[in-house]
């Protein structure tokens, strides 16, 4: 089962992020995966030229452009923060009306097939915007948007809705009366989506943990080692304070004259100080040592802590008209197969091939056999 959190796609990122940058007055010149934009004076995002490259792709170098568009990018999380803000309780419609259902990118073009949708009643769901931030000692600090969409009659997740929603967010998203998206009627959507979002990203709290664990058990290996190399220097130079001293005291019985005699008893007090110094911190490594660095230990866990918060950004209210995809073979005349969908969202529940489980998609389209949706990955072509 797919992630009930939808992570959105590089295609409804860079579609996005198109609509929003014309909303804000911008216009975009392509030029393949590189977007010289023009930003209008009064634009409210960060970067301070008004000409800008984005690189829009995920395998593109830190250096190919000004910035870089990815779903993990800091410039979507901008853009998207900016559009939501804006309105941070919204509302969207999906009916036939308001658009359109998207073309089956997922259908194979073999054989005959057409799709038809037919609304069959209209349902509502909530999508919940939570901004999750990780902060780490040896990664910066990340900062995402996760999206979980909730059916507010069954309390189901859908996922298919929150991608959905994002694909249209520039246009979908009107003015509402309500004012924060903290208010009580949401709360208990908010803490649903908190306890979904922490299930997700507990494997990679865990991840960082586990990796700041072990730089935290080097670090303090380091020290101990440190600590223990100190402690054998200062005992080495306390034994040589030692003889230094004895062969101190001799000079000074065996002083013939006054200066020597001063001169000796001036290094004895020199040499007696440095001893009393360096066998405090003989007894305070000593201590340490025995203690098992307490302290330290303390400090360096302290600094490699993972840090997560998970804070809600917005709510948008779906209302969206639910009905049948049917697929038709059109040489036969037959209904092939009925698929739950939306208009803007397409498929309610990502398609996957019914015998191996991959998913349908655009790089694995599905065909209609007996019944069932299946995958190219099972068919011989
Ligand atoms: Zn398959």
């Amino acid at each position: 089962m797919p992630d009930a959190s939808q992570d959105v796609t590089q295609a409804a990122v860079e579609a996005f992020a198109e609509s929003y940058l014309q909303t804000l007055g911008a216009s975009i010149n392509k030029q393949d995966a590189i977007w010289n934009v023009e930003l209008p004076a009064d634009h409210p995002l960060t970067v301070d030229e008004q000409s800008i490259t984005v690189g829009a792709g995920p395998r593109l170098e830190d250096d190919a452009a000004d910035v870089l568009l990815t779903p993990e990018s800091g410039f979507f999380y901008e853009l998207l923060e900016t559009a939501l803000s804006a309105e941070p309780v919204g509302s969207a419609v999906f009916t036939t009306d308001t658009a359109s259902v998207p073309s089956p990118v997922w259908l194979h073009t073999k054989g005959n097939y057409d799709t038809t949708f037919y609304p069959l009643y209209d349902r509502k769901a909530v999508c919940i915007w939570l901004r999750v931030s990780v902060e780490t000692v040896s990664e910066y600090e990340t900062e995402y948007l996760h999206a979980i969409g909730i059916d507010t009659q069954t309390d189901d997740f859908t996922p298919t809705l929150a991608a959905g929603l994002l694909t249209h967010l520039d246009t979908v998203v009107t003015d509402n009366e309500d004012t924060a998206p903290n208010s009580t009627e949401y709360q208990n959507y908010i803490s649903t989506a908190r306890n979904e979002v922490e299930d997700e990203i507990n494997p990679k709290l865990e991840e960082l943990q586990d990796k700041a664990a072990t730089a935290a058990v080097g670090e303090l290996d380091r020290y101990q080692q440190l600590r223990k190399q100190e402690l054998q220097e200062i005992e080495e130079r306390l034994s040589n304070i030692e003889s230094q001293l004895a062969d101190v005291s001799d000079t000074i019985e065996e002083a013939s004259d006054r200066q020597a005699r001063v001169e000796a008893l001036t290094r004895r007090e020199e040499l007696t100080d440095e001893q009393t110094a360096l066998q405090a911190d003989r007894d305070e490594i000593r201590e340490e040592i025995d203690a098992g660095f307490p302290d330290k230990r303390a400090e360096i866990r302290d600094r490699h802590a993972v840090r997560a918060s998970i804070e809600p950004a917005a709510v948008t209210e779906i209302m969206y008209e639910r009905g049948d995809l049917e697929v038709r073979d059109t040489t036969a005349g037959t209904v092939e197969l009925t698929l739950p969908a939306a208009p803007g969202i397409g498929l309610l529940e990502p398609p996957i091939c019914s015998r191996c489980g991959t998913e349908i998609s655009e790089d694995n389209t599905g065909l209609p056999r007996d019944g069932d949706l299946v995958g190219v990955c099972c068919i011989d072509n």
